[in-house]
């Protein structure tokens, strides 16, 4: 049994990566600013002995003990990361310093979440670890992209300066139970406007394309990565099954049995126009590759949604 702080511990990944780490007979600490994480994502974990909850913001100085810690700290969605772009660059500067500090000072395994972000617009595809990528470093997601890419120098040098244990992993799109209603991000969205009836919102023409990875994979690829001796990436995550947002659309309409029409809306500055993971070095290395299919994975989401629609959720 070991001791792990998850840094973002009550958001949409992080309270599933707590339930698996927990599920292992770890103890875990959370810590978490519940900016885009709610205690309900963690609420049954309460009167789990093993379970902790910090409510504290990472761009703060915190002193912990722990063997091993996920920082996965940071708003991911677009609309959630560009609402104070100067704290999102705080978060992913000062918090990876602040969460680096604690593993060198523990000697404890730190492990970043990244993201597919770090490419950019990609002129390549898919993307392989070795391409750098082609970020706009002014544009409104500038915050985020460069800010994580900052995060990924900064974890290198406390490898190579600080001889801290590091793994940095590459994120593509994610989703699954327990995004939150007003997330942003395309499935939430989706699957919220079809369950109520609401239109579907696709940006521009909706040909641009994502590779959407179940959560329950990801967390596995999470902890294969932490686990790996002599491995310290990056590596990318993700689900290479790439489809346009429109089909997207047509698939969550299908599936929810909903009488939603598709309107279109400007596509926002800078959005990537392709993204798809090249997962062979995860494949290779960790013996990682998703399992969920596309139709599991968003039943399992839409089941979730439709469950706290009917509970009256509020949006946060
Ligand atoms: P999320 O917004 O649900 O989770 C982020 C968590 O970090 C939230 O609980 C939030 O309250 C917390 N947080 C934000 N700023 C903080 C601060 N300053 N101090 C303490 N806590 C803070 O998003 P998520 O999808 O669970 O993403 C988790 C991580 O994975 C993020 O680092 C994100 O960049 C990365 N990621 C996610 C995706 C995806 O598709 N979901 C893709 C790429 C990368
Ligand atoms: N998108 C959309 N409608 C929405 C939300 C997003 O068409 O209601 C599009 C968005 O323009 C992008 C894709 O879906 O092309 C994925 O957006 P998301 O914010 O989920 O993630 P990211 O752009 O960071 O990959």
């Amino acid at each position: 049994m070991a001791r792990v702080v998850v840094s973002g511990g009550a958001g949409f990944i992080g309270s599933h990566l707590c339930d698996v780490l927990l599920s292992q007979g770890h103890e875990v600490i959370a810590v978490d600013n519940l900016f885009t994480g709610t205690k309900r994502n963690i609420r049954h974990l309460k009167d789990n002995p093993n379970f902790e909850f910090l409510r504290h913001d990472v761009t703060e100085p915190i002193l912990l003990e722990c063997d091993f810690l996920y920082h996965l700290a940071c708003p991911a969605s677009p609309v959630h990361y560009q609402y104070n772009p100067i704290k999102t660059i705080k978060t992913n500067v000062t918090g990876t310093i602040n969460m680096l500090g604690v593993a060198k000072r523990t000697h404890a395994r730190f492990f970043l979440a990244s993201t597919s972000e770090v490419y950019g617009d990609p002129l390549q595809h898919p993307q392989k670890e070795s391409y750098w990528g082609n970020v706009n470093p002014i544009g409104p997601r500038s915050c985020y992209d460069e800010g994580k890419r900052v995060a990924e120098t900064l974890t290198v040098n406390y490898k190579e300066q600080g001889h801290v244990d590091t793994r940095i992993v590459r994120i593509f799109n994610t989703y699954g139970p327990r995004m939150l209603f007003n997330d942003g991000r395309v499935v939430s969205n989706f699957i919220v406007q079809a369950l109520r009836g609401e239109d579907i919102t696709v940006y521009g023409e909706g040909q641009q394309t994502r590779s959407f990875c179940f959560v329950d994979d990801l967390v596995a690829g999470f902890i294969a990565t932490m686990n790996k001796e002599d491995f310290h990436g990056p590596v990318n995550l993700g689900n290479p099954n790439e489809m346009t947002i429109k089909a997207l659309a047509d698939k969550v309409i299908e599936m929810t049995g909903s009488k939603s029409k598709i309107i279109h809306k400007p596509l926002p500055t800078d959005d990537p126009t392709r993204r798809q993971p090249d997962i062979s070095l995860a494949k290779k290395e960790l013996g990682w590759q998703p399992k969920v299919d596309l139709e599991t994975g968003l039943k399992k989401t839409i089941a979730d949604f439709e469950e706290r629609l009917r509970n009256g959720e509020e949006p946060r």
